[in-house]
């Protein structure tokens, strides 16, 4: 099961690290939380 993060498109294998993707990118518009990012399944194919 993948959730996807609605604002940057990225995704992720857990859905708490999804809505916390989406509540940062909701208040941060244009600007990632590496520490988020860097645990979707984009960042984690290494792509
Ligand atoms: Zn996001």
């Amino acid at each position: 099961m993948e959730y996807q993060c609605r604002i940057c498109k990225l995704h992720y294998t857990d859905k708490k690290l999804a809505d916390a993707c989406y509540a940062w990118c909701s208040t941060h518009e244009g600007t990632c939380n590496l520490q988020i990012t860097k645990k979707s399944i984009e960042a984690q194919s290494g792509k």
